[in-house]
């Protein structure tokens, strides 16, 4: 099938208010042409540089959501162009990423990012650490980004009972957050969760918006 096959195939699967982010890390400027003629408007990219490199050289309707671990040193690479970024795993990061929108007189949105998986190696702040940082206050007076609710991956497993219990965590904390910090915010209204191999489930568990690339684009070669 082909890419503008596959967005139709997804987006016809997703129920109303569900919306696709289309990963096209590591894939060429052609391909994203080749989905945005499909109609999609959303793409997600893991690299600062990448993301950099790209978005000059496509449409400005595009929506731009960084998902992959953000370094400090490549939070100024990305606010020029990413409205959204997924992945604030720390109260640092949220800081600077306010400090450097405002140096270029944007306004980002940003998710927090849940570590919930078993594997170490993913980032985010735990459910403790962001109901903490929450009490404290970390998420309130931040002048260019605005929070928009949370983000998470599961843990790497054919295990879908897993998979679906931690999905069900982030949509608890989703709500607890919600409803005790954000309380009234109308903006403070995504789960993003969800790739290729399980987001049949995650939109059960309630999210707001997918990230899949490999069944749009086809295996990524790195
Ligand atoms: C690469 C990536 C995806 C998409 O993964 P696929 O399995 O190719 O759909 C989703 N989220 C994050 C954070 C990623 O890095």
């Amino acid at each position: 099938m082909s890419i503008a096959q596959n967005i139709e195939r997804i987006t016809a699967q997703l129920p109303h208010g569900v919306r696709l982010v289309a990963v096209s890390k590591f894939h060429p400027v052609e391909k994203i042409m080749e989905a945005y003629g499909a109609g999609q408007r959303i793409f997600g990219e893991n690299r600062a540089q990448e993301l950099a490199a790209k978005a000059p050289q496509l449409p400005t309707d595009i929506e731009w959501h960084f998902i992959g671990h953000l370094q400090k040193n490549k939070v100024r690479m990305i606010t020029p162009w990413a409205s959204t970024i997924q992945s604030i795993d720390s109260v640092e990061l949220l800081e600077l990423v306010n400090k450097e929108a405002a140096r270029v007189n944007r306004h980002v949105n940003v998710l927090l990012q849940l570590h919930v998986a078993k594997e170490q190696t993913k980032s985010g702040f735990t459910v403790e650490e962001v109901l903490k940082a929450a009490d404290e206050g970390a998420f309130n007076d931040l002048s260019h980004v605005t929070i928009a609710g949370v983000m998470a991956m599961a843990t790497f497993t054919s295990d879908m009972d897993q998979v679906a219990s931690e999905f069900e965590l982030v949509h608890d904390t989703f709500l607890t957050l919600r409803d005790k910090h954000f309380a009234g915010d109308p903006h403070f209204k995504e789960i993003s969760m969800g790739m290729s191999d399980d987001w049949h489930i995650a939109v059960q568990h309630g999210a707001s918006l997918v990230r899949i690339g490999t069944d749009i684009f086809g295996a990524r070669e790195y």
